[in-house]
């Protein structure tokens, strides 16, 4: 029945996906509720993406602080005020929140505090604190739940010793050493803000290399990176903790066959992925089907039950803040009434924002060779950078994978200085499918970082 809807469209959850999915439908003028449990921004504004961002900034500043005396700058008595970072990040937090907050009143969004479930297709309880607060009717539901952490046994998160990552976004105290299980971004930016914090750090990855999606060649020389700041890696290695006390956490490493290694950690962080955040959201009863821990959706983003659609980490794929923001619009181009093109994977950014950082978009090497694309890779070092001499961030290189055939731009890789701003060029020349002709072709300012890139791509036509 048509009849009884409050609201053309519900959205759960205020993460990038939910936000934008909710701003864009009121723009588009449809009546919008958006229900959410936690703070607006969802884990990207307050644990992901920002304050990670705001306390790597703090590390970067250390960083050139401490090699500042080569550019004729004496800095004496340098230290590093870990609570003061920690409350800048939370503080920048805070002010994207209600920056947030504001965009939805703006936009006519009617913004509901409280947890959502489904009691039928149409129909959603809210509820706070156990207790049903609310009720509502909508057309349309969007589904941006996001995700929650993957746990190991017997390294569950107590937030003393064992950390979650949103645990290591507040700690109170810079732990003397930390144990970070995971070789991904996210134990990879953990990794290097601690180390640079003052902090002893040992990564351990179950998997062969750190990023393993990643290309090989620039994944290994990230790690070179990260061990000259000091991190202790370990890859295809297995932890098991032995004990914990009021000192920290025993552990044991074990990789391949040689003798284990047994490390001590004030704490030991947890960042071994995560999974879609499906529970307790009554899915059954709207006929929402899960599968492997995410909704299961088409191209446009449409679940098993044809009013209702979900976007960001919950729908799984990429789980990238700008992918779920991707994903709202085409989610809300649907429920108009409007087709679009569904989203290429391999046009989807991804950056670790280390330093130097790496940014990356489409095929690796071995996926563009194992895809059975004949290749040719252009290549290029900062070092030779007159920009990068002039600033003094020597470290990285440019790699660029064509297709021999057409000469198009199959994926780009940047380690290096700046790499996750100069990533956007290489993005807009996978959209636009250009070729290394194109991009070698087109003048860059000098000096800049980004003329490495139009080398790269000379260097590929030489090969
Ligand atoms: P989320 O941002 O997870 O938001 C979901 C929201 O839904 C939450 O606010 C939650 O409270 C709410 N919710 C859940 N269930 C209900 C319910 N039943 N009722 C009401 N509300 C509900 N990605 C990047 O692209 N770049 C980065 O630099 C980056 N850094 C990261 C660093 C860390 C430490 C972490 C943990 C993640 C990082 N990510 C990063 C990933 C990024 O945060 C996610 O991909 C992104 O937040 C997903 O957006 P989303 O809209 O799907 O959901």
């Amino acid at each position: 029945a048509d009849e009884g809807f409050a609201f053309d469209l519900a959205v759960i959850g205020s993460g990038p996906g939910g936000y934008e999915a909710a701003l864009k439908a009121a723009k588009a003028g449809l009546k919008v509720c958006l229900i959410e449990k936690g703070a607006l921004g969802g884990v990207c504004v307050n644990w992901g993406c920002i304050p990670t961002k705001a306390l790597l900034r703090s590390a970067e500043i250390i960083d050139l602080v401490a090699r500042s005396s080569s550019f004729g700058i004496m800095a004496e008595n340098v230290s590093f005020d870990f609570p003061q970072a920690v409350k800048r990040s939370r503080s920048v937090v805070r002010k994207l929140s209600k920056g947030i907050d504001f965009m939805l009143q703006r936009a006519g969004v009617e913004v509901k505090q409280g947890e959502a479930r489904f009691t039928s297709p149409h129909d959603l309880d809210i509820v706070r604190d156990g207790i049903g607060v609310d009720h509502i009717r909508a057309r349309s539901v969007i589904i941006a739940t996001g995700s929650i952490p993957r746990e190991i046994s017997g390294l569950e998160p107590d937030g003393n010793r064992i950390l979650g990552s949103r645990d290591a976004l507040a700690l109170k105290t810079l732990p003397s050493s930390m144990i970070v299980v995971g070789g991904g971004a996210i134990g990879i930016e953990m990794a290097w803000f601690y180390a640079k914090a003052g902090t002893v750090v040992t990564l351990v990855e179950m998997m062969p290399r750190i990023l393993p999606l990643e290309d090989a060649e620039i994944a290994l020389a990230l790690r070179r990176s990260l061990e000259k700041a000091g991190i202790l890696i370990y890859t295809g290695a297995k932890l098991e903790r032995l004990s914990s006390d009021e000192r920290g956490v025993n552990c044991r490493i074990t990789v391949a066959e040689e003798d284990p290694i047994a490390v001590h950690a004030e704490c030991l962080l947890v960042a071994v992925g995560v999974t879609g955040n499906t529970c307790e959201l009554g899915l059954s009863n709207a006929g929402v089907e899960c599968s492997g821990g995410y909704i299961v959706t088409d191209g446009e983003c449409r679940t098993s039950a044809d009013h209702v659609y979900a976007i960001g980490d919950v729908r799984g794929g990429m789980l990238l803040a700008h992918k779920a923001s991707a994903e709202a619009a085409i989610a809300v181009a649907s429920i108009s009434g409007k087709t679009s093109e569904p989203l290429d994977d391999t046009k989807i950014p991804r950056c670790v924002y280390v330093e130097p950082s790496l940014a990356s978009v489409g095929l690796s090497e071995e996926q563009a060779v194992a895809s059975g694309f004949s290749v040719r890779i252009g290549r290029a070092m900062f070092a030779a950078s007159g920009k990068a001499n002039a600033y003094g961030n020597l470290e990285g290189m440019v790699k660029l994978i064509f297709s021999c055939k057409t000469d198009r731009l199959l994926g780009a890789h940047v380690l290096g200085h700046g790499a996750v701003e100069l990533i956007g060029e290489l993005c807009l020349a996978r959209q636009l499918e250009l070729t290394a002709r194109v991009l070698a072709g087109t003048v860059h300012a000098h000096p800049t970082l980004s003329e490495t890139i139009r080398e790269a791509a000379e260097n590929s036509l030489e090969a």
